[in-house]
């Protein structure tokens, strides 16, 4: 590992070496497991959330295509999920962080909000998910600035270069690319 693998680190916090080598193992594997994600009809786009001992509470992939629901990104598949499975609305009391291959998109800031998520750790950033797939992320707020004064922490562009792999590859391969940017 060299001394400046996370000089290009966005964050909200001052800079927590031990929550990053966790993420960055964690978003990795995450990487590694997005092409047979994609496969099985997913959208490049897989999110995770543990719990502060590092237990996995739930996993999942963009849907939208498969369900044929707008909606259905990883991280509101997986918040869902996690609410299913802990039996709650709030997941606040968890202590939880979500971690995602790539910048969350202007609807599922929100989700994250609401859900009570209490940190956030994402891949390739939204700008360069812009310029590799198409898909439109969204106009969005300083959000890093407002999840702060509402106590979730984030960190973002964490080993970015082998997401930004993956989704070249999407591209390649053909993957769909629905944009909400339309022209009616
Ligand atoms: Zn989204």
């Amino acid at each position: 590992m060299t001394q400046n693998k996370y000089q290009n680190i966005i964050t909200n916090e001052e800079v927590n070496q031990n929550k990053l080598d966790r993420a960055d193992a964690i978003i990795s594997e995450l990487y590694h497991k997005m092409p047979k994600y994609i496969a099985n009809g997913h959208g490049p786009f897989l999110a995770a959330i543990y719990d502060n001992d590092g237990n996995l509470i739930a996993e999942s992939a963009n849907s939208v295509l498969s369900d044929k629901c707008s909606n259905n990104h990883a991280e509101t598949n997986v918040i869902r999920a996690a609410e299913e499975k802990l039996g709650t609305h709030d997941l606040s009391k968890y202590n939880l962080s979500l971690y995602i291959t790539a910048e969350p998109c202007m609807m599922c800031i929100g989700a994250i909000m609401w859900s009570g998520i209490r940190a956030v750790y994402y891949g390739v950033p939204s700008i360069t998910v812009e310029k590799i797939t198409g898909f439109d992320e969204g106009f969005k707020p300083n959000w890093l600035h407002e999840f702060a004064t509402r106590n979730i922490t984030v960190y973002g562009n964490i080993a970015p270069e082998s997401g930004e792999r993956v989704l070249r590859d999407y591209v390649t391969n053909n993957g769909t690319i629905y944009k909400p940017k339309r022209t009616y």
